[in-house]
């Protein structure tokens, strides 16, 4: 689901596309013990046929990628889906105890278990088939003049149906203390404007069945083959026009660029179609006076093709949006005609993951939360907290020293680096304030209904906070969620316990090469560099986009990270380059973690002792540690769609891509020239 009012775009995940839900805690800091052969993952992953010098991620993970192939439900599989597999039967369990207890009405759990209990019951989706929409169907039907159609999409937007253009409500990006609305580039149903254009086979293959997946839908909505035809003819057309003026992922990680505040009054001429005040009251949003526009040329494209296309061919793009929206929570037609383009044609899965799964994950979308209390209940003490904690601050206090010694920065940026690093926000484990659902209805009538109702609720929720202070207790990520982020308009690294967890280890098993890198550098340590990226950077310690570096310190910086575009750049998966630029922000994050983790294990006993455990030593152990971050692999269909639409690199290339710049990486498996991923001196990086 693409809750767009709401999702705080400002956000540098950890982990691509889609959040994964997961599992137990892992304990940090003590000293490692011998850990039997048999269990150590950084032994049974191996392949040892590969050279660590020539494909270190293969030589580390290929072992295990051999022995574990991708299951048919799956885009990919790795150590995220081990955690996630631990967590499905957790919330299992957590959702059935709920859906069991008849709990009395407006409870949480009445509402964990009735939202369970509709999308288990499948009997009853098939039998309603499209009947939960009929009302916004009609509504569609109704439309009889453009200030109507506008209206039926402010309204849609209320519900999560997102058509024509997105609006959320975020931080004021050059003043963090101001709730705002920003209007942003949207409207299409493909994952990204590029699928509209580019030329090469797989994004043509796209294309040619994303014309099939339109007429199918049609189809299932009464339409003849021709009358559908003709409507995913128009849909072409009005989502062609839009992604022309929709900007590149490149376009987008820029900060200011993406800025442009303006009166509803300045946005009017450029929008003369839209009332915007008409949009913002039927939404139900009072006093909006001024907005931030990401993409100005985009809502004049909007506003163009508004006069151009005739009203009935925007009443056919309203029905798309809402059943593209919906169609996972309506009866099999739908769902399985949305997951076969979604799914199969865009990730390459065979099968949809069994009914269960689904429920969770739309749950852990909905109202994560909910479960998520009960979860750190049953699988996270305030110890294990207070260990991460704990972890967290070692690596902070890593990262402040290598601030002050860097050979490249000024003094007066490094002073103002520091007091940015003192500001940063750090929120472990799980929240201290969970979010209230009390006004939240979920209901028995129908799985599409409680996902509207949810929507609305969400979309109500965000909006309130306009004029109201800054809501620094808020979690965009749920305790149990396989994942961590930066927020720059809040200064705060988030950084969920289930994103500690080391699926089949007991806790006291781990040494710290494993804990340093896995935890400490691939986490905490990407996490609080993304305040320092190509893009962190240009907030200040108060979340404002404000200059504070000297132009001698943003040359050196550039220089510094324009090698890593160059490394990047170079990388091909499939006949697709990887872009250095759009990954930029995250391929610093991750060099400067693998840094910070490895200089916080500096400081342990296993480092300082040089203690072997089965044969490797500690350096070899933490570059493996490292490796197991990113342990698994993708169908070739999900990386051609990672490439178009995500901000970070493939999986094996976040391992292969920061360790060839390490010195310690070529000691420690005797890496050296000839071999293929040695790096000259002259062409490593060092940022942090
Ligand atoms: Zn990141």
């Amino acid at each position: 689901m693409n809750r767009v009012l709401g999702s705080s775009r400002n956000l540098s995940l950890t982990l691509g596309a889609a959040s994964l839900a997961l599992a137990a805690c892992l304990s940090a800091a003590h000293a490692g013990p011998a850990m039997p052969r048999s269990m150590d993952p950084l032994i049974q992953n191996l392949d040892p046929s590969v050279k660590p010098g020539d494909d270190f991620f293969s030589y580390a993970c290929g072992g295990w990628i051999k022995s574990h192939p991708i299951p048919p439900s799956e885009r990919g599989w790795g150590i995220a889906n081990l955690v996630q597999e631990q967590t499905y039967i957790q919330l299992h369990q957590i959702c059935e105890d709920a859906a069991k207890v008849n709990a009395a009405q407006g409870t949480s759990e009445q509402k964990v278990g009735d939202f369970w209990t509709t999308g288990m019951d499948s009997a009853a989706i098939e039998k309603q088939g499209i009947t939960p929409l009929k009302p916004y169907l009609d509504q569609i039907d109704a439309i009889k003049t453009q200030p109507e159609l506008l209206a039926t999409i402010a309204k849609f937007q209320v519900v999560g149906v997102h058509a024509l253009y997105s609006a959320f409500v975020f931080q004021d990006e050059k003043n963090s203390e101001q709730y705002m609305i920003h209007l942003y580039q949207g409207g299409l149903h493909m994952p990204d404007r590029d699928y509209y254009f580019n030329q090469d086979s797989s994004t043509t293959h796209v294309r040619a069945e994303y014309r099939k997946h339109l007429v199918a839908i049609y189809r299932l909505l009464g339409e003849n083959e021709a009358t559908a035809k003709s409507s995913a003819a128009t849909i072409m057309k009005i989502e062609t026009g839009l992604a022309q003026k929709s900007r590149t992922l490149e376009e987008r990680r820029d900060p200011w660029a993406n800025y442009n505040k303006m009166s509803v009054a300045e946005l009017a001429p450029k929008t003369p179609s839209i009332d915007w005040n008409q949009q913002f009251t039927i939404a139900g949003i009072a006093h909006v006076d001024t907005v931030i526009v990401g993409q100005p040329e985009f809502f004049t494209r909007v506003d163009s093709l508004l006069k151009a296309v005739p009203l009935e061919g925007w009443k056919t793009y309203l029905r798309l949006s809402l059943v593209s929206s919906l169609a996972n929570r309506l009866s099999r037609p739908y769902d399985l005609e949305n997951f076969h383009f979604y799914g199969t044609v865009l990730s390459g899965t065979k099968e949809q993951r069994p009914r269960w799964k689904r429920v969770l994950d739309a749950e852990e979308d909905n109202i994560g939360e909910l479960l998520g209390q009960v979860w750190v209940k049953r699988y996270c003490s305030p110890a294990t907290k207070a260990r991460y904690e704990k972890l967290t601050n070692d690596i902070i206090e890593v990262y402040r020293d290598r601030i002050k010694n860097l050979p490249w920065m000024t003094e007066e940026t490094k002073q103002r680096a520091l007091a940015k690093l003192e500001h940063v926000g750090r929120k472990v484990a799980y929240p201290d304030k969970w979010r209230d659902y009390t006004t939240l209805v979920v209901g028995r009538d129908s799985y599409a209904a409680n996902q509207m109702r949810i929507d609305e609720w969400w979309f109500h929720h965000e909006a309130n906070k306009l004029g109201k202070p800054i809501d620094r207790t808020e979690w965009d990520m749920t305790p149990q969620t396989y994942n961590a982020y930066y927020d720059g308009s809040k200064v705060e690294i988030v950084l969920p316990a289930a994103a500690f967890a080391l699926p089949g280890l007991p806790d006291s098993l781990v040494d710290d090469a494993v804990l340093y890198a896995y935890a400490g550098g691939s986490t905490i340590g990407h996490e609080i560099t993304h305040g320092f990226d190509d893009e962190g950077r240009q907030f200040d310690d108060h979340g404002n986009l404000n200059p504070w570096w000297t132009p001698k310190d943003s040359i050196a910086f550039a220089a510094r990270s324009q090698k890593l575009v160059d490394e990047f750049d170079q990388f091909k998966v499939g006949a697709k380059h990887v872009r250095g630029r759009a990954t930029l922000g995250e391929n610093i994050a991750d060099l400067g973690g693998v840094r910070l983790g490895y200089e916080a294990f500096k400081k342990t006993d296993q480092w300082k002792s040089g203690q072997v455990i089965n044969g490797q030593t500690p350096d070899q152990r933490y570059f493996l540690g490292y490796a197991l971050s990113w342990l698994g692999h993708r169908r070739p269909e999900s990386l051609a769609q990672q490439i178009m639409t995500d901000v970070h690199a493939p999986q094996f290339l976040r391992v292969n891509g920061p360790v060839a710049n390490f010195p310690e990486y070529y000691a420690a498996f005797g890496v050296k020239p000839g071999d293929k991923m040695w790096r000259a001196d002259s062409v490593r990086v060092v940022i942090w």
